[in-house]
């Protein structure tokens, strides 16, 4: 956010405390990544608002302070290998891509992942690969994951999702029906099996099956 006016940045990075973010690296890879970038059109002059925004093919870009939540309870480690269901505007994986060695994030709308693709370019984000596919299956090739990260709401945690996980590799995924008040819950894989903790309540738009049609 460097070329921003200090006060704005500096609102936008007490609206992020304020709210429970407090890991200094996740709020420097926030301070780092300009989220006016990832917002165009009408909602432009509101992207450092503390709140979800519109964007095209019917998406929304997640609430700022969510994003900070859901990173900080992620907990990547320089080496991480990050998965990322739900492009969208691509800046959660930006701010991920601050904190990773690599992340790969899927999306079901064709025009979301060009439009991101070229940003992540525009940006200089060259370990984020970004792909078109339907992100309940994970994305097989490439695991297992140190950290994978979900951000449509799904009523349980996707099986394959769950199998691509390292041991010690972390999930953090809204959980519940689409159309109410999820969770916000960690998934924490031991040798034991998993462990689940619930962090907040969230609301994210629903993970969908098969890609989309991208009228919008
Ligand atoms: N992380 C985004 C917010 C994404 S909104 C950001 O930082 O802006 C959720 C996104 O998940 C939407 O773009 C939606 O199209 C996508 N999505 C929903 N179901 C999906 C699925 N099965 N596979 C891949 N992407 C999906």
């Amino acid at each position: 956010m460097s070329g921003l006016d200090p006060e704005t940045v500096m609102q936008f990075l007490f609206a992020l405390r304020k709210r429970g973010v407090t890991d200094a690296r996740v709020l420097e890879a926030m301070e780092q990544v300009d989220r006016g970038r990832f917002v165009t059109g009408l909602f432009a002059d509101r992207a450092y608002e503390d709140m979800p925004l519109p964007i095209s093919c019917g998406q929304t870009i997640s609430q700022p302070s969510v994003v900070g939540l859901m990173t900080q309870a992620l907990d990547v480690r320089p080496r991480d290998t990050v998965l990322e269901i739900g492009t969208g505007s691509g800046y959660q994986a930006a701010i991920l891509s601050k904190l990773a060695r690599r992340v790969y994030t899927v999306e079901r709308h064709r025009r979301l992942v060009s439009e991101t693709g070229k940003l992540f370019a525009d940006l200089g984000l060259t370990n984020i690969t970004a792909m078109l596919s339907d992100g309940s299956f994970g994305l097989p090739e490439q695991a297992p994951f140190d950290r994978i990260i979900v951000t449509a709401a799904a009523e349980d945690p996707p099986g394959p999702l769950l199998a691509q996980l390292k041991i010690g590799g972390i999930m953090v995924l809204p959980v519940g029906q689409s159309d109410t008040v999820q969770q916000l819950i960690k998934v924490t894989r031991t040798e034991a099996g998993l462990d689940y903790e619930e962090l907040t309540s969230v609301r994210f738009v629903p993970l969908l099956e098969g890609l989309g049609k991208d009228e919008a």
